[in-house]
């Protein structure tokens, strides 16, 4: 019985040009297609005992679920209320973009039982919203919180970016006073990585994305710490920041390294110690589906090793780090005998702190969190 599960919807309606994401442009897709194959891969899964009772939690990601017109998401929904079952389940969220969260989209999600929205408002600045490639403007993310609020949720979020190119200091600390204005109960902040086979790679590799430099973006990084911090909003994961009560439990499962069924193109699950992606491509997912299979493109059989390695690298980033305790009923050894030199050359350099039974980044650690992550993968 899966503890979480994520459902990919792949459309955008358009494609950010820092985007690495298995996703496609709206037009001309086969939607419907798509929702049909994505309610049979769901089915599959119910047939195949995966649910048991049901997830803690369902995470409805993309690409953009809410590019889907009202009658889609009605599709997708009623596909979800036939195969998944509810009986366990804590947390139910969505992601979407500001510019497509209508009041009857709105209305929707709330009657099907969706509980929390992420928000993808990235910047509050006009002309960095421009320069990433989003289609809408800072005025509509404080549209939409209120007509969100308007429909009854409380559980929401939203995704802000910095180190973007050509932002100031100034700009982020503009974003992030509009951003804490609106009082939400959860944000989450992360650093631009220029991944491969995006605009902004290219841009970079011809020299024309003025990153701010590493200084600027620590900087940045210790503001929107410090601003949380100020406001009482607890910072739970390195890029992570909620109010008591509102941490994300679906997010969390990740990095506690638990499992998780993985429904839709592109997607990722994991299991009875095997990690699974299914084909990124919608031909080949729906075909395989239309076959009668489950759309699995690869599997990996997670060893001990490895399993331990990522409840280290999974578990450091967040907060409260990882608990000896929890380790030695998950795998039977002592944190310590696996991994007492990393942590000991960790905590002379600083960055980790062993202390109360639980293994945690320091202040300093905080800021190099991908170094002290290195050190755990053998
Ligand atoms: S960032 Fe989101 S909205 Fe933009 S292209 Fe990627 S998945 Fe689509």
């Amino acid at each position: 019985m899966t503890d979480g599960l994520y459902i990919h919807i792949p459309f955008c309606h358009q494609i950010c040009n820092y985007c690495d994401f298995n996703k496609v442009f709206f037009k001309n897709q086969p939607v419907d297609g798509y929702l049909d194959a994505l309610g049979e891969e769901l089915r599959m899964m119910e047939d195949q005992g995966i649910f048991g009772e049901g997830p803690l939690t369902i995470f409805i990601g993309g690409g953009t679920p809410t590019a889907l017109s009202v009658g889609q998401l009605e599709k997708l929904f009623d596909s979800i209320a036939r195969s998944v079952p509810k009986g366990r389940l804590i947390e139910f969220s969505t992601e979407a973009n500001p510019d497509e969260l209508t009041p009857d989209k709105l209305a929707l999600l709330k009657e099907k039982g969706v509980g929390r929205l992420s928000i993808g408002v990235q910047s509050f600045d006009e002309g960095l919203l421009r320069r990433l490639g989003r289609t809408h403007g800072p005025a509509d993310a404080e549209r939409v919180v209120r007509d969100a609020r308007d429909a009854g949720f409380e559980n929401l979020s939203i995704d802000l970016m910095y180190g973007l190119p050509g932002q100031t200091i100034e700009q982020w600390e503009d974003t992030l006073d509009r951003a804490l204005a609106l009082d939400l109960p959860h944000y989450s902040a992360y650093s631009l990585i220029v991944e491969p086979k995006t605009v902004f790679y290219n841009l970079m590799n011809k020299n024309l994305l003025p990153l701010p430099g590493e200084d600027t973006e620590a900087d940045m990084f210790r503001m929107l710490m410090e601003r949380m911090e100020q406001k009482g909003i607890r910072q739970y994961e390195i890029s992570n920041f909620a109010v008591d009560g509102f941490q994300s439990v679906h997010n969390k499962l990740y990095w506690q390294n638990r499992t998780y069924a993985g429904a839709g193109a592109g997607a990722h699950g994991y299991s009875d110690g095997v990690r699974y992606s299914n084909h990124g491509p919608l031909k080949k997912y729906m075909n395989a589906v239309a076959e009668g299979r489950r759309p699995v493109f690869e599997t990996h059989n997670v060893t001990p090793e490895e399993e331990m390695e990522e409840e280290m690298f999974l578990g450091l980033r967040m907060i409260a780090g990882v608990s000896a305790d929890e380790f030695r009923k998950r795998f039977g050894r002592e944190v310590g005998d696996v991994y007492g030199k990393q942590i000991r050359q960790l905590e002379e350099e600083g960055l980790l702190s062993a202390e109360d039974g639980r293994i945690r980044l320091t202040d300093k650690g905080v800021f190099l969190g991908n170094e002290v992550f290195a050190r755990f993968i053998g």
